[in-house]
């Protein structure tokens, strides 16, 4: 069966019939994730958000369309590992620009990146193509979604192949984790209070943290934890998906009066 809302499967003659007016890109990376977890980690969970999440907005709206995502991230800090593949922000900025400017050309003003991928940060691209082009912009960092049920699933926090990542990984694609390769992963502390306390905050070199290109103790996690999570997130982003394609685009968008 097609998936009509993936541009990947779908067709002209059916895109002329229904022009989507939101389009969903995911954005991720390509790189080493602790011993126990694929190497295209973040490109394999985002990929799966990003087309669960879709799926789930056309059941309600069918002006929607995802886009294959970029498989490669800034991962310059992670390159003693292997194998990362780095791609500088300025060249996945020029990437999207023209994959947005081609979006714009069939009047599809409305896109939402879905970032699996912390080293990412579109920001300031986001600032500037608005100002460019007549075009509205929305990044979501989809493992920050659920971060309000966080604690109640995990007991250990997680920013790199920790519990989290790994409770999803053991969701989605279990024959790709060897659990028993897992390091514990403790990080370095900074040594410096001020970057300890985190108001001042630089980029880390992972080879400095330990020798597994981890952040945080995978050891807790669980597939029903992952599971738990990626529905909460899922549910959210294809409810944001469907606001975003109701919200007519008038003088405040994506404001609203003050009434
Ligand atoms: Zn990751």
């Amino acid at each position: 069966m097609i998936a009509e809302w993936d541009l990947t499967q779908t067709n002209q003659r059916r895109l002329k019939e229904n022009m989507p007016r939101v389009a969903v890109i995911p954005t991720s990376a390509i790189e080493p994730h602790n011993l126990h977890l694929p190497i295209g980690q973040d490109f394999l969970h985002t990929s799966i958000v990003t087309r669960r999440s879709v799926k789930k907005a056309w059941q309600t709206t069918r002006k929607i369309i995802a886009l294959p995502g970029i498989p490669y991230g800034v991962d310059c800090n992670l390159l003693d590992f292997p194998i990362a593949i780095h791609v500088s922000q300025q060249i996945l900025d020029a990437m999207l620009r023209e994959i947005i400017q081609s979006l714009r050309h069939y009047d599809i003003q409305k896109m939402v990146l879905i970032n699996g991928h912390g080293g990412n940060d579109f920001t300031p691209f986001i600032r500037q193509i608005q100002y460019d082009l007549d075009v509205y912009v929305f990044q979501v960092d989809w493992w920050k979604v659920a971060e309000d049920h966080y604690e109640e699933l995990f007991s250990k926090p997680d920013d790199h192949a920790g519990e989290m990542e790994t409770s999803v990984a053991l969701a989605l694609y279990p024959e790709l984790v060897e659990m028993s390769h897992a390091g514990v992963a403790t990080t370095r502390p900074f040594k410096i209070e001020a970057l300890q306390k985190g108001w001042a905050r630089t980029s880390r070199r992972f080879s400095k943290l330990n020798e597994y290109c981890a952040t945080a103790d995978p050891s807790a996690a669980d597939p029903e934890k992952g599971t738990k999570y990626l529905d909460i997130t899922i549910e959210r982003i294809a409810a944001f998906l469907v606001d975003l394609v109701r919200a007519p685009l008038d003088a405040y968008f994506p404001q609203r009066d003050f009434f």
